[in-house]
């Protein structure tokens, strides 16, 4: 049986709960119990802060875990990375007080950063040849420049909201973070398959977000047009109607064109358009 480490609460939990519900595995939420049996999957599931699931991993005291690469980059453990999730995507930046003009990198020489990811920020500038003071806080980074802590901060960014609300500006990207499972190193050849199983699960839902199964029935004489429009996973399915001069289209559609191209066979004469969601593609 696997053990796989996922966060207790906070901004992964919610995501990673869904995805595993998804893939069929059914585990009590974290409340007082730190370890979880699931049904459905020969897996157990331990509940941890974000920032201990890369060791709880690299040691095996979890076989795989849930977590973002910005926290496996920061604690520096080698761990197998089995597959990106999809979610939890977040970038660590450089940002400075608005007010300062920024000519590049240079800016930094000297100056103070404050931030909760020492080890990827003192790899950045080590690698790009800037010296400068790097100062460790655990939290309420944004507001390090305001309180005179620091010069600059290096921190997570999603919407940038936060920073703009501290009177700071992105200058530079430096990482780029999303949720991925990771692996143990050097697991037996047993588990190894489980968590194949569990990644053939998982790439199924995360292949399909994004997607929509769009029907429809169609004048047969459109159909040589409406197949051009959608070439589907191979090409579309057509079914016959028991009117032989319409028939059933069937296809899957990516959601960023799903309504021009919705419009464009509505166009060719396209009726009963159903738009179904995905929740499993297994390609
Ligand atoms: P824990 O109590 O488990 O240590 P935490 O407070 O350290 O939690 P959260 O704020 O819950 O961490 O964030 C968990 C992860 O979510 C981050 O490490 C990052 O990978 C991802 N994430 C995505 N968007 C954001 C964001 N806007 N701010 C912070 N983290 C984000
Ligand atoms: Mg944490």
């Amino acid at each position: 049986m696997l053990r796989m480490a996922i966060q207790a609460k906070g901004r992964l939990n919610e995501d990673t709960m869904g995805l595993l519900a998804d893939a069929g595995i059914d585990v009590a939420p974290a409340k007082r119990k730190l370890v979880a049996k699931a049904s459905g999957f020969p897996i157990e599931v331990l509940y941890l802060r974000d920032d201990d699931i890369p060791q709880a991993v690299h040691i095996g005291v979890a076989d795989v875990g849930i977590v973002g690469l910005n926290e496996v980059a920061e604690r520096e453990m080698k761990l197998h990375e089995v597959m990106r999730l999809g979610f939890g995507a977040c970038r660590i930046s450089l940002a400075i007080p608005k007010a300062e003009t920024y000519s590049g990198l240079e800016w930094f020489k000297g100056k103070c950063v404050a931030t909760s990811y020492p080890n990827i920020l003192s790899k950045f500038f080590y690698e790009q040849g800037i010296d400068a003071d790097i100062y460790e806080i655990a939290g309420s980074v944004e507001i390090a420049p305001a309180v005179g802590l620091a010069d600059a901060i290096f921190d997570i960014v999603s919407s940038g909201g936060t920073l703009i609300q501290n009177g700071l500006k992105e200058v530079e990207q430096v990482f780029h973070s999303e949720a991925v499972l990771v692996a143990t190193p050097g697991l037996s050849e047993t588990k190894l398959k489980e968590v194949e199983k569990l990644k053939f699960r998982f790439s199924s839902i995360v292949n399909s977000r994004g997607y929509k199964y769009v029907l429809m029935n169609i004048p047969r004489e459109a159909l040589p047009e409406a197949v051009k429009l959608i070439p589907g996973m191979r090409s579309p399915t057509v079914l016959p109607l028991a009117d032989e001069a319409w028939c059933s289209l069937h296809t899957v559609l990516a959601e960023d064109v799903l309504w021009e191209k919705v419009e464009q066979l509505k166009a060719l004469g396209a009726e009963g358009i159903l738009v179904l969601n995905l929740e499993n593609m297994v390609i």
